[in-house]
């Protein structure tokens, strides 16, 4: 159970794919930041003989340390990115809410967001904002504070305001996601300004609409401008206000119909993203509101009622978190990690390679020192033999002399 007695489902979450693969990736990149110093010390060490490294070689290797320094700053702040849209009061901050468990998001009349909102995971116990531009937290005690902090600061529409959200309160934020939602694409938005700050490394798009209208065209056009951007984005459909069809179950099955035949064509053919089986796993039909009731109720002793049918519209919202967990998780270890790890086999290969380069050096040196000691050697050789034959001559010559000498003495005696 969390601190606030909700229930906490095990570790199985598709998440886990992202989280283990990031903290895989942090860890190699940590060995690689070692062996990278290992070796900038190692070329230091024998820099002074001139003959196998140079002050370049030194320099280059310098360099792959501050890369790697960087790699490994970008990769610790790596997260998942999912981001809302739709038209106002379509439900987007509901269905965050939701997601998160928690009346994070102001929603409803009156607290239409005018700015982007991004929700992200903070260590800290309590929750604070912080607005575009400032490094100032500010404390926020409840989304009425939040709401009124919003409205009081007179923001752009394409600024993004920070919630920073204990992590201990939503899984989902332990594991990294961060949730942008996004003020209405109804109200006149500059689109290229929104997707170039906001949207270019979202992982995943989340359309809310509502199932009370159709697709309008403005919904559209953002998407169609979003696809032109990024080559085939993660796009999921949620049509929100489900609840409403329970009022009117006789068109119930005909409608969902109509509305799950127009989202398939949206994205296969006018956006061409995926194929229909993958857009089937991509549109819901759901009641972000209900759920948000049921989390928020969950280990608390009140029951609450809730129109027919919700059972069916609470499985669907637990089947799309389950998609766009799978969906999510996937496209980031894609998108966030697979430069990196390209980038550190090359730094490794090129590392290795250079310090073959030193070692064949080193090898060919001593290889040379070898051969100057052998002739040297063989010089020192040829002259002890030399000196050997010389002396043997000088004693045979000596012992001659002296022969010849006491012949002549003991010659010379007898006489
Ligand atoms: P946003 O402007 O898109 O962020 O929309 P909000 O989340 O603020 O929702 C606008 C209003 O619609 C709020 O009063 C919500 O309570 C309500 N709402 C959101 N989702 C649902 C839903 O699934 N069913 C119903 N009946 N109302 C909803």
């Amino acid at each position: 159970l969390t601190e606030r007695g909700k229930r906490i489902p095990l570790d199985n979450s598709p998440l886990q794919i992202f989280v283990k693969a990031k903290k895989k990736i942090n860890d190699i990149f940590g060995e690689i930041e070692e062996y990278v110093e290992d070796t900038v010390h190692y070329m230091h060490e024998i820099e002074k003989d001139e003959k196998i490294v140079n002050s370049e070689k030194v320099k280059n290797t310098e360099e792959y340390v501050s890369k790697v320094h960087s790699i490994r700053d970008v990769l610790q702040r790596d997260h998942m990115k999912v981001a809302f849209f739709g038209r106002t009061s379509n439900g987007k901050s509901s269905v965050i809410n939701a997601m998160l468990g928690d009346k994070i998001l102001p929603s409803g009349i009156g607290h239409t967001t005018n700015c982007f909102l991004q929700v992200e995971g903070a260590p800290s116990d309590e929750p604070y904002l912080v607005l575009e531009g400032s490094d100032e937290h500010c404390a926020v005690e409840s989304v009425g504070q939040l709401a009124h902090a919003l409205c009081k600061e007179k923001l752009n529409e394409s600024s993004l305001v920070k919630v920073y959200w204990p992590k201990n309160r939503c899984l989902l934020l332990r594991d990294d996601v961060v949730f942008v939602d996004s003020p209405g694409v109804d109200v006149t938005p500059n689109l290229d300004e929104w997707i170039d700050k906001h949207c270019l490394d979202a992982d995943v798009f989340v359309l809310v609409a509502n199932a009370e209208s159709t697709l309008m065209v403005t919904e559209k056009n953002f998407f169609h401008k979003v696809s032109t951007k990024l080559s085939k984005p993660n796009i999921f459909i949620l049509n929100n206000r489900w609840d409403a069809s329970a009022s009117e179950p006789e068109f119930l099955d005909q409608v969902r119909k109509q509305h799950q035949e127009r989202a398939v064509d949206f994205l296969v053919k006018e956006l061409k993203v995926c194929t229909p089986k993958e857009a089937e796993e991509r549109i819901f039909f759901i009641s972000a509101k209900e759920m948000l009731q049921v989390r928020m109720a969950e280990g608390k002793s009140n029951s609450i009622s809730l129109p027919e049918g919700f059972q069916t519209r609470h499985f669907e919202f637990e089947d799309f978190e389950k998609k766009f967990e799978e969906c999510i998780s996937k496209s980031a270890v894609k998108t966030k990690f697979e430069q990196h790890s390209q980038r550190g086999k090359y730094i490794t290969n090129e590392l290795r390679d250079m310090l073959e380069g030193i070692l064949s050096d080193a090898l060919k040196l001593k290889e040379d020192k070898l051969c100057q000691r052998k002739e040297l050697n063989d010089k020192i050789n040829y002259t002890e033999q030399q000196l050997m034959v010389v002396t043997q001559e000088m004693k045979k010559k000596i012992h001659s002399m002296v022969e010849d000498v006491e012949q002549r003495v003991s010659k010379a005696l007898s006489e």
